[in-house]
């Protein structure tokens, strides 16, 4: 099994592979992964003759510095779960030095104003960060297709939006969310949540799938009237904010028009846990 620490190194490796014309997947993640992060890599391995999996915690995009230091960080486990999905996985490991050299800071981008809802609102230089990483990663790996989950689907939109402004030679693939039994969507942060919070935060996605049950009948101040109502009831979780949104613009909405796609986007904290979630209302 590959595992790379240098960007020289790897890209000395993928070179070679793209030397004998074989197509590079790529799956960028923060670590402790999960069935999510493995049903992406599944997605790549499906059509690319190569699939490269990043693992590296990004400081640039996390708003605080106990948010980063609290990032659950779980290497050898990672690089073992991948093993056994399917060894011939490339995994590229960074260090913060490696990525940034001397400065790490972000480079500021403009997205047509989609940064700015939602997660932008609540997080501010977020998606800088998250943009800054990916133009490096995707500088170093020059991957034929790049694949992200619909959990962070502003994410995904941001990403897509990087690739146009660009004119990156890379597909960006949107992968569904993979879920608990319960409905909690998967998530790295989910391992600090412990076994009756984890089991409590199906609220989370049972206030989505109430959500989008009354979007065929209700108005949009009604459903986040029932959604803030909701969460006040429930004690263990504060809602941060929950919003339906344009799927292209990500702008909230205060009315529906029949032609457009919208979604519901939600951010609750458990104590100091900050959990998302998102749910298509078409
Ligand atoms: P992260 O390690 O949290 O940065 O996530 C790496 C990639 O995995 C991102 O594209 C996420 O959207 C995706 N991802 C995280 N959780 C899930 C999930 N439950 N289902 C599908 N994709 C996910």
């Amino acid at each position: 099994m590959l595992v790379f620490t240098s960007i020289l190194l790897l890209k000395e490796q993928l070179q070679t592979f793209k030397n004998q014309g074989q197509s590079i997947g790529f799956v960028p993640t923060m670590g402790a992964l999960h069935r999510g992060h493995l049903s992406l890599i599944e997605e790549s391995l499906k059509v690319n003759d190569v699939t490269v999996v990043s693992i590296f915690v990004n400081p640039t995009q996390f708003n605080n510095q106990e948010d980063i230091d609290k990032y659950p960080r779980t290497v050898e486990e990672d690089i073992a779960l991948i093993h056994s999905l399917n060894a011939r996985v490339i995994i590229f490991i960074p260090s913060v030095k490696e990525m940034y050299q001397q400065e790490i800071v972000s480079n500021h981008f403009e997205f047509d104003g989609i940064e700015h809802e939602l997660e932008g609102k609540f997080r501010p230089g977020h998606f800088d960060g998250v943009a800054t990483v990916v133009k490096h990663l995707f500088e170093i790996v020059t991957p034929n297709r790049a694949y992200f989950g619909e959990k962070d689907f502003q994410q995904l939109q941001i990403i897509r939006k990087l690739v146009k402004k660009l004119s990156l030679e890379v597909e960006i693939k949107g992968c569904p969310i993979y879920r608990e039994p319960n409905g909690l969507a998967m998530s790295s942060r989910n391992q600090r949540l412990n076994s009756s919070e984890k089991e409590e935060a199906k609220i989370i996605y049972q206030a989505l799938l109430e959500a989008k049950k009354q979007f065929g009948t209700k108005s949009v101040t009604q459903i986040k009237k029932w959604i803030l109502n909701f969460f006040k009831n429930n004690s263990n979780f504060k809602l941060e904010y929950f919003e339906i949104a344009d799927e292209d613009t990500l702008k909230p909405i205060t009315r529906k028009i029949k032609t457009k796609k919208y979604r519901a986007f939600i951010a609750v904290y458990c104590n100091t846990i900050r959990l998302i979630d998102t749910i298509s209302l078409n």
